[in-house]
């Protein structure tokens, strides 16, 4: 028995073809999930587009107390939906993990539900008076990907029907039981037909980005389906918002404390096991404390316990797939046939269950080398030696991706000055990849376009309105 056992069961289909989903730390069964058709795309579109003038006919006030009432539902089956989260995902059920992952859905839900957002006065000189106001789009869709499958839905939904949309979600064929569950929470407190989940292949998702009932695509995945999206998407000229892969870049100033900076680098990059859109994946540290840093991160790195999510110790756990545990595994041999340092990790157990790879930190490698350029997507740092700071600004600055990235200092107002020379969507100080509701998250360069969060995420969710006169 589970708690999340009657959550489970009435996302389970009675009949039509099923997919079955599998524990990555264990490899037992987790669950059926429906494996939904073009057919099946077809009808959410159009209950979507049937539920969604009278949801937008509701205005702001009556929607944003739905999403309000959404959250408190999220919140009362928190640990059914973190359970289920942790093993179809993988995620531990502590750290910034799967209960983390469901808080943060109810977070986002209230403050898509509380941001202010009234038209705005763009001239009123006494001969012009222009006004800026956001109307409905129509029916949204939203892609997702299978590392926070919960938190990113909600990302997506929760600025969508607040400004008055529905939608159409289509998770990752890695992860929709996750998706179906919270959705079945949220289609409590919302009227029927106005979000449904598709759960199907490519070829759905494919499908809705060329549909011309939607309005507008948001997309968080790889940069390689974003593009077949914006191809997709052209004829019928759609709205997108694309969050697509990174590579985050962090510099460590010579001025820092290692010890002090330790955790927080750690997690910065490691954070759901390294399976993290922004997470911190190459590392830049000043000669004159190199040494220092690899020594305290190992300290760190090598007290985390890795083990099966629902056993309460643990904080890092499997490779969500076989698939990302090849690239990562494929990775770290590159990085050690090229002969750089392993100084922890790069030795998975070929005996374990599950896709488990372990934590690891490679040193004295090249800034070329694959594990650097390319996205591992998973737990294993390279730690690159830098001179210069313009030097670590030129190889940070060095690749197509420009997600996030971060400076490290004991001086808060050199760090951003160095933040201002990074072609990234957002640089931290001091931490790496903390998100908040209230403020705007999108990328640079082939990391996608368009703002996520706070009022300028609710505006993406809206047709701009010029009223003139
Ligand atoms: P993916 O691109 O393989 O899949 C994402 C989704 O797109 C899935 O639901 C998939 O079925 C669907 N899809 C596949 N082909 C499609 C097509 N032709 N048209 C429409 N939809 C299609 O990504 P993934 O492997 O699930 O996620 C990992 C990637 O996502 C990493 O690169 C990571 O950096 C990125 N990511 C980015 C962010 C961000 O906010 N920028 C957040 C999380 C993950």
């Amino acid at each position: 028995m589970e708690t999340y056992d009657a959550l489970l069961a009435s996302i389970t289909p009675d009949s039509g073809e099923t997919r079955t989903i599998l524990d990555p730390a264990t490899g037992t069964v987790v669950g059926q999930a429906p494996v939904h058709s073009i057919e099946d795309l077809e009808k959410a579109v159009a209950a979507a587009q049937a539920a969604q003038p009278a949801w937008a006919g509701l205005g702001h006030d009556a929607r944003s107390a739905a999403l309000l009432k959404a959250a408190d539902a999220v919140e009362r089956s928190a640990e059914e939906l973190a359970r289920l989260l942790s093993r179809e995902q993988g995620k531990p059920l502590n750290g910034p993990n799967a209960r983390f992952e469901v808080g943060a859905c109810a977070a986002w839900l209230r403050a898509a539900a509380t941001l202010p957002l009234e038209p705005e006065t763009v001239v009123d000189d006494g001969e012009t008076y222009a006004e800026l106001h956001y109307r409905p789009i129509g029916v949204v869709g939203a892609i997702g990907p299978w590392n926070w499958p919960m938190m990113i839905t909600i990302w997506q939904i929760a600025p969508a029907l607040r400004m008055g949309n529905a939608v159409v979600v289509k998770p990752s064929e890695y992860t929709p039981l996750s998706v179906l569950a919270l959705v079945h929470v949220l289609n409590q407190e919302v009227p029927e037909g106005l979000l449904t989940v598709v759960s199907g292949g490519p070829e759905v998702g494919a499908r809705l980005a060329e549909h011309p009932a939607i309005g507008k695509i948001m997309f968080t995945g790889s940069t390689a389906t974003g593009q077949a999206i914006i191809r997709s998407s052209a004829d019928t000229v759609k709205r997108l918002t694309l969050e697509l892969g990174g590579n985050d870049a962090g510099i460590v100033l010579p001025d820092a404390d290692p010890a002090a900076i330790a955790e927080g680098l750690f997690w910065g990059s490691f954070i759901n096991t390294g399976q993290t859109c922004a997470a911190l994946k190459r590392l830049y540290v000043h000669d004159d404390i190199y040494d220092a840093v690899c020594d305290e991160l190992t300290k760190v790195a090598a007290a985390m316990p890795m083990g099966v999510g629902l056993e309460e110790s643990n904080v890092l756990g499997p490779l969500q797939n076989r698939q990302q545990f090849e690239v990562v595994a494929r990775l770290v041999e590159a990085a050690r046939g090229s002969g750089a340092r392993v100084l922890l990790g790069g030795n998975p157990d070929a005996d374990q269950a599950g896709f488990f790879y372990p934590a690891t930190l490679v040193a004295d490698i090249n800034n070329n080398n694959p594990l650097v350029t390319e996205e591992q997507f998973g737990p294993a740092l390279p730690i690159i030696r830098y001179s210069t700071v313009d030097e670590a600004v030129e190889m940070a600055n060095g690749l197509d991706a420009g997600l996030g990235a971060s400076v490290w200092s004991a001086d808060v107002t050199e760090a951003r000055k160095v933040a201002a020379r990074l072609d990234a969507g957002t640089v931290w100080i001091n931490k790496h990849g903390a998100v908040d509701p209230r403020v705007p998250f999108g990328g640079a360069k082939q990391s996608g376009y368009g703002l996520e969060f706070g009022v300028e995420g609710l505006k993406a969710l809206g047709v701009p309105q010029v009223i003139n006169g």
